[in-house]
């Protein structure tokens, strides 16, 4: 049985798509079987992962309406070890689309039943915003994973997502929790990044991963390469701190209960 996850935050640039890219190689470094759904029309987690969303012969598109399935849609990674359900422009259309169509929350939650079997972990990358596509993402999955930059108005934007899933969780996916929130770019010279810290462990206790993501540039210099950051500069801080942390997910998971 599979672990579905989303990687969800309603702002952009808050390091979604690069803790979504990370994971996965890290996940499959730790001997994880690993599908990433890229669920933004952007499609950066799929051009990050080495695949180049203008040539796709199939996206999770075609999958949101029905015209192709998991498995054929999804692609290996050329370096990450890990599949990738892709994403382009073309996914911003079923945003509209899936309005008229049958069980429109649940098209993804769907398709990802008939690859169960398949994989330990699929993580999905979410649009900035509480789109259809996000909603059919947090239907979709088991828990929420939030990255978070430990500045002032993190915590702001927080509580909207928090009752998102809250809304979620009681309309469509009993499911749903959320797994924990991860620090990321943190800077651990600057004063905010400490006392941001400190609040979020106060607010939400064990829901912070111990593992902490530090601003590093290796990690923002991967997606050029078309490659993870995890496997581009191994040694980095930004690709260690990403193994620890699917070390701890992993961990966390084992108290999880089966559904
Ligand atoms: P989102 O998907 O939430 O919009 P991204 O993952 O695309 O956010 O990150 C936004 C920008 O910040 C990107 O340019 C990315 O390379 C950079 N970035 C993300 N995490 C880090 C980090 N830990 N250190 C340095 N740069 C980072
Ligand atoms: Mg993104």
């Amino acid at each position: 049985m599979s672990r579905i996850f989303v990687v969800a935050n309603q702002k952009g640039g808050v390091g979604k798509t690069t803790t979504t890219v990370n994971l996965a190689a890290a996940l499959d470094q730790l001997g994880q079987r690993v599908l990433l759904v890229d669920l933004d029309p952007q499609g950066n987690a799929t051009m990050g992962c080495g695949i180049d969303k203008r040539t796709l012969p199939r996206s999770v598109y075609q999958v949101l309406i029905g015209q192709s399935s998991v498995a054929e849609a999804a692609q290996p990674t050329p370096h990450g070890g890990f599949r990738v359900l892709p994403a382009n422009r073309e996914l911003a259309g079923a945003e509209v689309e899936l309005v008229d169509l049958d069980r429109r929350e649940l098209r993804l939650r769907d398709a990802l039943t008939a690859v169960d079997a398949d994989f330990d972990v699929v993580l999905v990358d979410c649009p900035p915003s509480l789109s259809m596509l996000t909603l059919n993402g947090l239907c979709a999955a088991h828990g929420v994973i939030i990255p978070m930059q430990c500045e002032y108005y993190a915590l702001e934007g927080l509580s909207d997502l928090v009752n998102s899933i809250k809304k979620v969780h009681a309309n469509f996916n009993t499911r749903l929790k959320v797994i924990g929130l991860l620090r990321v770019m943190f800077d651990p010279r600057m004063m905010l990044s400490q006392q941001v810290s400190e609040q979020l462990s106060q607010h939400f206790g064990d829901k912070v991963f111990k593992a902490i993501i530090p601003r590093n540039v290796r990690l923002a210099e991967a997606p050029s390469h078309g490659m993870p950051g995890v496997v581009f500069d191994p040694l980095s801080k930004g690709a260690r701190g990403y193994v620890e942390f699917a070390a701890e997910l992993i961990e966390r998971l084992r108290s999880l209960p089966d559904d």
